[in-house]
């Protein structure tokens, strides 16, 4: 932790210190918006969006290699630069938006001609994804999703040892907003019948956490434990879409295929590392009958501190309770920290065998749910496999996602003493799928 985590820090942008703001000074993640001369990296500080693109004189004296990278049309640029200068930038930052700096009104002077209203901003993905990996991080969920399949045995005995996950498809991750289209595929009406080419039937939301690699690793050479979160540039939303008909039919023996390549949404703003650091906690405990993590993803530090305390909410608004202007209804509530791996043992287990990561590469945290049965991350878990529907308040019940759903994720990280801080929103609404 350093001074711009500093919960007594206020901006000079005024939106950013109303105590209901996702992004006060404290968090300045980044994204791409579309700013005046095309896409250009922002910072979001309370309802605005700082252009750093235009802004890219006043972030010296930093080092020409930042500037660059700041008027760039992607973050991968910055993501290659590694921690010092993500940290150097941050810095800058904050003092350039601390209502308390010296040169506070001379910074107020020039930058507040780039400052876009976040309202009126189209935003882009924020970066390049040349890579997308899906684990499955949540023993919870693990557990609840096999309980269905294997009653007898509901975690398999890999579980926990291997941070479970697959690759994933990247070209399909959209932004927030996009909508989704219902994917069409083989789907059994019955079980034991004959599959048939259709639109699913059972079309499932899993609430997760993108992890953006920042600093990759070459090909051959493993990244170490107690390394690992320095590759770590910041985390969004992410919702792995999931088509469970087709999933229940494809997965054996090679695991999820066009259930979830159709589409992955992810929210806009990508808050980093530095950012999060009031909010790193303790490993999830291991009970005492569980094996200990083998050496190579087990280290004291990041058993200490390797979590992350973040809330994570799902909302959904149907169709209908658009028409009624009903607000949206929170389905579930679960906490990131309740992860069995943390960020690092997956960035380090995914290198392990020499796997090279990018910057701009994608780590999901998979389907994060918790112990309690509010904390189910997706609709399987929430409706027992579809058979316990959830109500909705304009009369509706839901097993799965019916067509012009939205489905909306929240995130935040509060702790006393500090500075709550945001992701923003991820969300997608269904369309009716063409066979
Ligand atoms: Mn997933």
């Amino acid at each position: 932790m350093d001074d711009t985590n500093h919960p007594g820090r206020q901006s000079w942008v005024t939106s950013a210190n109303r105590p209901d703001t996702e992004f006060p000074v404290q968090n300045l993640p980044f994204g791409v918006f579309r700013g005046a001369g095309g896409p250009s990296i922002g910072v979001a500080i309370g309802n605005q969006i700082l252009d750093l693109r235009a802004c890219a004189n006043l972030l010296e004296p930093l080092p020409a290699g930042i500037l660059e990278a700041c008027g760039a049309t992607t973050l991968n640029p910055l993501m290659v630069l590694g921690r010092e200068c993500w940290q150097a930038l941050r810095t800058r930052l904050s003092d350039l938006l601390w209502a308390d700096h010296p040169q506070a009104a001379a910074h107020q002077r020039a930058l507040e001609s780039h400052l876009v209203a976040m309202a009126d901003a189209t935003m882009f993905k924020p970066a390049e994804i040349g890579g997308y990996t899906d684990f499955y991080a949540s023993i919870d969920h693990a557990r609840n999703v096999g309980s269905f399949f294997r009653p007898e045995m509901p975690l398999l005995p890999n579980y926990r040892y291997v941070p479970i996950g697959y690759n994933g498809r990247a070209s399909s991750v959209v932004l927030s907003g996009e909508p989704v289209r219902r994917p069409v595929g083989q789907v059994l009406s019955s079980p034991g019948s004959e599959p048939q080419f259709a639109p699913s039937r059972r079309l499932d939301y899993e609430i997760e956490v993108g992890f953006f690699v920042g600093t990759g690793n070459p090909l051959g050479e493993a990244v170490a434990i107690d390394r690992a979160g320095a590759h770590l540039f910041g985390v969004c939303l992410l919702n792995d879409w999931s088509a469970r008909d087709l999933q229940a039919w494809e997965y054996q023996p090679l695991g999820p295929f066009l259930a979830k390549s159709f589409a992955t949404t992810i929210s806009p703003w990508v808050v980093t590392m530095g950012a999060l650091a009031p909010f790193r906690v303790a490993a999830r405990a291991r009970p005492a009958e569980d094996p200990p993590p083998l050496p190579y993803l087990d280290s004291e530090p990041d058993q200490q501190e390797g979590a992350i305390d973040m809330t994570l909410e799902v909302h959904l608004r149907s169709l209908r309770m658009r028409e009624a202007q009903m607000k949206a209804i929170r389905l579930s509530r679960t906490n990131l920290r309740t992860l069995y791996w943390t960020p690092a043992q997956l960035l380090t287990h995914h290198t392990s065998n020499g796997c090279n990561l990018e910057p701009g590469d994608l780590l999901g945290s998979g389907t994060v749910s918790g112990p309690a049965s509010e904390n189910r991350g997706c609709l399987l878990e929430l409706t027992q496999n579809g058979r316990e529907p959830v109500m909705l308040p304009a009369g509706e019940t839901r097993s799965f996602l019916e067509d012009g759903d939205e489905i909306i994720l929240r995130g935040y990280c509060e702790r006393p003493g500090f500075a709550r801080i945001g992701l923003g929103e991820c969300s997608g609404t269904i369309q009716s799928g063409r066979a």
